[in-house]
């Protein structure tokens, strides 16, 4: 299998190595925003963190 490089999940560019998972801080807080609305909204939200899902 080809191993892709990792993208900016928010934005789908490629994510710089000091903001990561994430391009930039600007895609860092967005992302952090999305996930507390869903956590409000949702009584269980999904495990989406990739470092968690690796194990
Ligand atoms: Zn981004």
């Amino acid at each position: 299998m080809t191993i892709l490089p990792k993208k900016c999940p928010i934005c789908g560019k490629p994510r710089h190595a000091e903001h990561a998972p994430f391009c930039s801080t600007r895609c860092k807080d967005r992302d952090l925003v999305r996930w507390l609305d869903d956590g409000y909204a949702l009584p269980g939200p999904p495990a989406i963190d990739e470092e968690a899902d690796k194990a």
